[in-house]
């Protein structure tokens, strides 16, 4: 056992923060091994109930719950910043040709190592991630991941058409692959695997419908795909698919929506559409940096509450223009005050917080495993420095509340912030 003294931030079930100042954390192994959250609370209360246990004094630093990225794509670690007209564009000029070189297992595993170790120096500690079409990139993260003993979801994506030849897949053996790569990694130490359609317009409906099944086969498994993301795309899936009620529609026509099921962006849903969100369970990783980049449109806050459908935060890099978890909260923020095109409303620095960490491990499935640091959570936490900068030393001492302190990280926070990420 190691215990930590610290400010602790964490969340209850009704998703508030709680704030110790003066608090600790005892982290330890529990009956299977796993390295889980012992103890936590204030000091004064918990100190000297573990006597013998060491404690690391990290006063004047925060200890928070590790981020969760709920829709990344680690090929796409160097499309970042790529100037493009647009989505489609931004895919066929940009992103197609650097994914097409991960079928050699050498570069896709240099490109993994990179890749978990930005996440690593922001914070983040569990990420659902995109591969690319080729199972080499898939073993390669997997490989990286379980490493670093890092809770890691991702999969081979499906792409049988609509694609150039380099990402472009088979439909019968992307079925195989995909289930071959299921029974080796899923569930293997804390990897996951995700069925990975890439979206509605490069599968098949053959390919949809084979996804589906082993979507079935395989509750445990997650499903990632993308939703709805701009208004050009929309009308695509449309014309692709005449007999589907919506974009949305497709995949539940195919079994693609239940729970475990993620879908970026979300942006252009009707009500109908929210309420089947709402009904199978599935949830939208809100992408707000990727969303003002490409111009795609503002995820409406409001309607996705009224129709009580989850959702957490996501980078969506390199779509997304940074992998920093403060980055991607202050444009959720920015993405929530937008009010011409819906509702606009303001999220406190505590809700933004909890979608990033505790709310976005609940719609993964895995509340009460990550993104949290109540007891029993696996102990996974960031050591974050409120001084990491001038600025921020100047402005978090100067905060009376707890929502100045955490906006003032928010607003001006990055990876200067994260002095430590710890993985259980
Ligand atoms: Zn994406």
């Amino acid at each position: 056992m190691k215990a930590y003294r610290a400010a602790i931030l964490r969340f209850s079930d009704d998703q508030t923060p709680v704030y110790d100042p003066d608090g600790l954390l005892v982290v330890g192994p529990d009956a299977t091994g796993r390295r889980v959250v012992r103890a936590v609370g204030d000091f004064r209360t918990l100190g000297d109930r573990f006597p013998g246990v060491a404690v690391e004094d990290l006063r004047g630093h925060i200890l928070a719950p590790g981020f969760v990225d709920l829709h990344i794509h680690y090929p796409q670690t160097d499309v970042i910043g790529a100037p493009a007209a647009g989505l489609l564009p931004w895919l066929e000029n940009y992103t197609f040709p650097h994914e097409s070189r991960f079928s050699d297992a050498t570069y896709a595993r240099g490109v993994a190592e990179f890749f978990l170790d930005e996440l690593q120096r922001h914070g983040v500690t569990t990420a659902l991630a995109f591969a690319t079409s080729h199972p080499s990139s898939v073993n390669a993260l997997f490989e990286a991941a379980q490493a670093r003993s890092m809770r890691l979801i991702t999969g081979k994506v499906l792409q049988d058409r609509h694609s150039p030849d380099g990402v472009r897949d088979e439909t019968e053996q992307s079925l195989i692959d995909t289930e071959a790569l299921i029974q080796r990694w899923h569930g293997v130490d804390r990897l996951g695997y995700a069925i990975t359609p890439r979206f509605a317009p490069t599968s098949t409906p053959e390919q949809l419908r084979g996804a589906g099944v082993l979507a079935a086969r395989y509750p445990s498994v997650w499903v990632q795909s993308h939703v709805a993301e701009n208004v050009d795309e929309v009308r695509w899936v449309t014309e692709l698919f005449p007999q589907a009620r919506s974009y949305l529609g497709v995949y539940a026509d195919f079994g693609l929506l239940r729970e475990r099921a993620i879908y970026a962006h979300c942006i252009h849903l009707d009500t109908a559409d929210r309420a089947l969100m709402q009904q199978t369970g599935a949830a939208a990783a809100v992408s707000p940096t990727s969303n003002l980049f490409l111009g795609s449109g503002f995820f409406d806050y409001a309607a996705a509450d009224a129709a009580g459908m989850r959702y957490g935060l996501a980078s969506d890099v390199g779509g997304g223009t940074s992998f920093s978890p403060f980055h991607t909260m202050l444009g959720a923020y920015c993405v929530g005050r937008e009010g011409q095109t819906k509702t606009g409303l303001s999220l406190t620095p505590g809700q933004l917080w909890w979608q990033h960490t505790a709310g976005a491990a609940q719609a993964l499935g895995l509340a009460g495993v990550v993104g949290n640091l109540q007891l029993g959570c696996e102990a996974d936490f960031v050591v974050l420095n409120p001084q990491a900068t001038p600025l921020l030393a100047r402005k978090t001492a100067q905060a009376t509340s707890l929502d100045e302190l955490l906006f003032a990280l928010i607003v001006l926070g990055d990876d200067r912030v994260v002095v430590r990420t710890h993985m259980a």
